[in-house]
């Protein structure tokens, strides 16, 4: 891509033409994705960007966002590369990349709790802040103290109470991208979060299903999950293309070998429809759409 061969010039790896990079494995090529692994990669990045005047889109395991067909005219930044825990007794600094799922092992292994709703949630730190996931009653807004974020090439500390945590929101997606977090855990008991987090798996399991899927398709319709209305509009099973609504969970499209993005939209757009027409209520997508 000839427009973005600037973008060689930069210490982090840079990939042109890069395959999607969604956990739905579907969706077009990006014009180029930018790997930075520390904050001074991230800087220089953000920097070339802005004299360029190129726009880019932040992107880390891809586990809640749909790549259209059509691909990313663009840049990417992938910052599922900025690794690093520090820890000190009960509070640990986590660089963006670092996955939830090994972020909850760590803690296991160190008797600290606080993560174990969370353990099965296959995001990033950055991602997860940015949607305020969460799971049988925890978010990760919780355990959050502060967060570091990019903006406008100057790092800012934000307090957790300053980032505007609600369901599956935050300030993050607004204000920058975030290169690390401060989380506080508390002391327990090895063998109780052991034991925690095996029944939350346990749980996962049992009500998930185990397919290639973006997790839940929709936002909770206020209390209500967006999985009972799609069930009561008798949409399981349903098939466009190679997207599904799982038998299982309704709130799940799975990718059952060959499906595109616009075969997931399709799909959702048409449990929507349904879902409004039926009971009147406007499913939002959790799903972010690139
Ligand atoms: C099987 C499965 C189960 C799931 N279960 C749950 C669940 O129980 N609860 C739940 O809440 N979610 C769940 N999810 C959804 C998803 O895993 C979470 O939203 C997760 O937090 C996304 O993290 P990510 O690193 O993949 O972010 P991505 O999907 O890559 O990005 C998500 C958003 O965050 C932004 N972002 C990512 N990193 C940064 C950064 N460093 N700085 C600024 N913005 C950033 C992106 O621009 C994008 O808008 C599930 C998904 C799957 C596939």
């Amino acid at each position: 891509m000839d427009r973005l061969s600037f973008l060689t010039e930069l210490d982090s790896k840079v990939v042109f033409s890069h395959p999607s990079l969604s956990a739905f494995r579907c969706g077009g090529n990006i014009g180029a994705v930018i790997f930075p692994t520390d904050k001074w990669e991230l800087i220089q990045a953000v920097d070339l960007l802005k004299r360029a005047g190129e726009n880019y889109k932040i992107i880390a395991n891809g586990t809640n966002v749909l790549i259209k067909d059509e691909g990313i005219d663009g840049v990417v930044i992938c910052t599922k590369e900025l690794k690093g825990i520090e820890c000190n007794e009960n509070v640990l600094y986590v660089n963006a990349g670092e996955s939830l799922p090994k972020l909850a092992k760590l803690a296991l292994e160190r008797g600290l709790s606080g993560l174990e709703g969370l353990c099965s949630i296959p995001g990033t730190i950055g991602g997860g802040i940015a949607m305020n996931c969460s799971a049988y009653g925890r978010q990760i807004a919780d355990v959050i103290e502060y967060v570091d974020i990019l903006v406008d090439g100057e790092i800012e500390r934000i307090k957790a109470c300053n980032m505007d945590f609600s369901y599956r929101h935050s300030c993050l997606k607004e204000r920058g991208i975030a290169i690390g977090a401060c989380i506080e855990l508390s002391r327990g008991n090895r063998n109780i979060i052991a034991r925690d987090m095996m029944a939350y798996r346990l749980a996962r399991q049992k009500s998930q299903p185990s397919g290639i899927s973006l997790g839940s398709t929709f936002k909770k319709a206020g209390e209500v999950s967006a999985g009972y209305y799609i069930d009561k509009a008798g949409l399981k099973g349903m098939k466009i293309g190679g997207a599904k609504i799982s038998e299982k969970h309704a709130n799940f499209i799975l990718n059952t070998g060959n499906a595109t993005a616009s075969d997931f939209l399709e799909l959702g757009n048409y449990a929507r429809q349904e879902v409004d027409k039926l009971f009147d209520i406007k499913l939002q997508y959790e799903v972010d759409i690139f």
